[in-house]
């Protein structure tokens, strides 16, 4: 049972049920059936419920969170921005979900054309030569384009080149998928300007780097002034560059990282491109490259012959990273996006987003403390590190005081360069009220937090269960639910 703090019971778990006659019938078996040798020792518990249990069950269950459908989720480095509901509807089309993978090319070659269409329209965007769909998230794009680097640097008998450069305004994920793809990591630091320290970087390359990874923007959401200075000083060292562009959505259709020097990119379908994420479904995290790298890409290319599109293997490719063709339905969702917007669409959205960061951030630089006051990107950062000093106004009470006045909280304490951090990223797909809005709260909880520090330190108040045991939740794990005679 989930249960709040004063002990009530807010919502029986699906397994809590008592049982009820079944809403799924089966056909009669019309296989012979075999005996199996392994056999369970315990009955399986699945539920037993009729149609109306379950669908009020999960009804009460998506009441109880906040997703993009709800109210403004200002949660920064992820982009909720709005997901147009006639993607969901094109993706369903049976065309593009009763196909199977192993289904001979000739007959989905539709399919096919939307993977080259996406793969096209993606390289148009970012300046470069080619895209695989293979990985299923950004992190798992990062990792793909790491082993690009890694094999180009193999087959140049380079064996030397072991070392990754990471800034520390870099997003978590960068040094941990360097780290997974074999390679040493080196952080260097930013500037007082936010900015990667070029006399660090200078420092930093040597014979041993293979490359550079640059969250761009940056995690305090800054356009690193210097980024040609970057790609040049790493190329000259011999090593590659790779771009994070997760969040593409305050660059796409404006400047593009092929121009900028990096020979290799992700994207976050599941952002920029408006494909739902958190519980909404699968993600992708298409890798993009250069021509001189694209001979390394993992999985199956839709690739185009005298009579159609056909799947076909890269020559070196550094195998397979992902099930057949990676999570094709999001790609038609993100294609169904690229399509209504256009190229006009896609800058002014990058365009919005970029406004209306900055206008949030301009309403409430008089109540809280902008980290790097200068003119944003698509988010920025505040800081509370003062007031939990002086007044002991922490990061979580305001986030967690957003939260009854139905606003999604901040992404807090990241990055982990800002003390007290929020990360505030509205998106292009509010609207100016929305934003009003929202900067009359964050000033209301201020003034609270001042007057009544008690009173935030409690928030919140009316959301289902209220400030959680987070060191409970850490240590005492509980992975998974435990029936009664499992006891
Ligand atoms: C979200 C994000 C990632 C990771 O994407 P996942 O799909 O969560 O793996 C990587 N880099 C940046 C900059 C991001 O914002």
């Amino acid at each position: 049972m989930c249960q709040n703090r004063q002990g009530g019971i807010i919502m029986r778990l699906i397994f809590e049920y008592e049982k009820q006659k079944q809403s799924v019938y089966l056909p009669e078996c019309d296989v012979e059936s075999i005996e199996l040798s392994q056999k369970r020792e315990r009955p399986l518990h699945l539920p037993s419920l009729g149609e109306i249990t379950i669908t009020r069950h999960y009804t009460e269950l998506a009441k109880q969170t906040h997703g993009v459908n709800d109210g403004f989720y200002p949660l920064g480095s992820c982009t909720m921005k709005y997901n147009p509901k006639i993607n969901e509807s094109i993706a369903s089309d049976r065309h593009f979900t009763d196909i199977h993978p192993l289904q001979d090319e000739s007959s989905v070659q539709g399919c096919l054309k939307v993977f080259k269409e996406a793969e096209k329209m993606l390289c148009e965007i970012c300046g470069m030569d080619a895209f695989t769909f293979q990985p299923a998230a950004g992190a798992h794009g990062e990792f793909c384009g790491l082993l690009l680097i890694k094999k180009y640097h193999e087959m140049r008998q380079d064996h030397k080149r072991t070392k990754i450069i990471v800034p520390d305004s870099a997003h978590g994920t960068n040094p941990a998928s360097a780290a997974m793809a074999g390679f040493q990591v080196v952080s260097i630091p930013s500037g007082e300007d936010g900015c990667v320290d070029l006399d660090a970087l200078r420092a930093a390359v040597g014979e041993d780097t293979a490359g550079i990874m640059l969250t761009n923007p940056n995690t305090v959401g800054l356009f690193d002034k210097h980024i040609l200075d970057i790609t040049q000083i790493v190329h000259d060292a011999g090593g590659l560059c790779y771009y994070d562009g997760a969040n593409l959505n305050a660059v796409m259709g404006i400047a593009r990282p092929g121009d900028m020097g990096f020979d290799v990119i992700h994207l976050n379908l599941h952002k920029t491109f408006s494909t739902p994420h958190g519980g909404g479904g699968p993600g992708s995290g298409p890798c993009g490259c250069k021509a001189f790298l694209k001979d390394y890409l993992p999985g199956k290319m839709a690739e185009e012959n005298e009579s159609g599109l056909e799947f076909v293997q890269p020559a070196n490719s550094v195998g397979q990273i992902k099930a057949f063709y990676g999570n094709f339905l999001v790609v038609v969702k993100a294609l169904a996006y690229l399509y209504s917007l256009g190229s006009e669409g896609i800058r002014s959205s990058a365009q919005n987003a970029v406004l209306n960061a900055n206008y949030l951030m301009h309403q409430l630089k008089d109540h809280y403390h902008v980290a790097y006051d200068t003119t944003c990107m698509h988010e920025f950062v505040i800081s509370l590190d003062k007031e939990k000093h002086e007044q002991n106004i922490s990061a979580m009470d305001i986030a967690k005081s957003l939260l009854d006045h139905g606003i999604h909280p901040p992404t807090m304490y990241f990055p982990l360069i800002v003390h007290e951090a929020l990360m505030i990223e509205p998106t292009e797909t509010e609207a100016k009220e929305t934003l009003d809005h929202a900067a009359e709260v964050f000033k209301k909880i201020k003034e609270k937090a001042v007057s009544n520090p008690q009173a935030v330190h409690e928030a919140p108040y009316m959301t289902p269960v209220r400030r959680l045991d987070e060191v409970k939740a850490a240590r005492e794990l509980h992975l998974r639910y435990v029936f009664d005679d499992e006891k």
